[in-house]
């Protein structure tokens, strides 16, 4: 899952930054508002921790940006205004979450794998398809109730594919799920840790297939007899 931060306090941006990174997540830091409407322009992002008070322009602009457009990427604005108005008006615009500095980590990550489990339709931090059972907190898949080795990159590729089911995900769409700007990944590293996980997920009643030219599907293996 990819993050777009948008904080200006540059310390605590990397404090969060290696954070997240560390829990899993792929991780952006944007610090002003021109940056940050940049970066959704032209990258994929699984949701935002957005501080209000930005150099440049106020924060609430990136919701307004993001609402106009109807796009519903899970916002988390992370701020040090604690005004009842303020959370009113983030709320109101179409945040998501709204939370008062200083908050702690742990609390962050939760509450973000929270809005993004909403957006993906899933409620629960676990939840399966087939036999394939997936744990978002403890980042493990089970198949059939037997844990499955997985990589960390692998691992990211199955949760991403497992949120998007019966969506056809595209190679680029995986690349800039699992990696942050400036880290290369190419597409036929993808290919290869899809190759992986077929295997690993076989006889779990579900399976990845290739969609030609778009991407990639995972799917029930279809139980109707013959
Ligand atoms: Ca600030």
């Amino acid at each position: 899952m990819r993050i777009l931060i948008v904080e200006d306090d540059r310390t605590l941006g990397k404090a969060m930054s290696a954070s997240m990174t560390h829990a899993g997540f792929a991780v952006d830091i944007a610090v002003t508002v021109t940056e940050a409407l940049h970066l959704l322009a032209g990258e994929n992002f699984d949701a935002i921790v957005l501080d209000l008070g930005l150099p440049d322009r106020d924060g609430y602009d990136i919701v307004r940006h993001l609402r106009q457009r109807n796009l519903s990427l899970p916002v988390l604005i992370l701020t040090a205004r604690d005004a009842v108005e303020d959370r009113v008006q983030g709320l109101d615009l179409g945040a998501d979450d709204y939370v008062v500095k200083p908050i702690a980590m742990a609390e962050l990550q939760a509450r973000l794998r929270a809005l993004i489990r909403r957006s993906f339709g899933t409620g629960s931090s676990l939840f399966s398809i087939g036999n394939l059972e997936l744990d978002t907190v403890g980042k493990r898949a089970f198949v059939m109730g037997q844990a499955l080795e997985l990589s960390g990159r692998e691992w990211a590729v199955l949760e991403y594919l497992a949120s998007h089911t019966r969506r056809i995900v595209s190679k680029e769409q995986l690349i800039q799920a699992i990696t942050g700007l400036g880290q290369e990944l190419s597409e036929n590293a993808i290919e290869a840790y899809v190759h992986r996980l077929r295997s690993k997920i076989e006889g779990s009643g579900t399976i990845i297939r290739t969609v030609r030219g778009l991407g990639y599907m995972l799917e029930k293996i279809d139980e109707s007899p013959l």
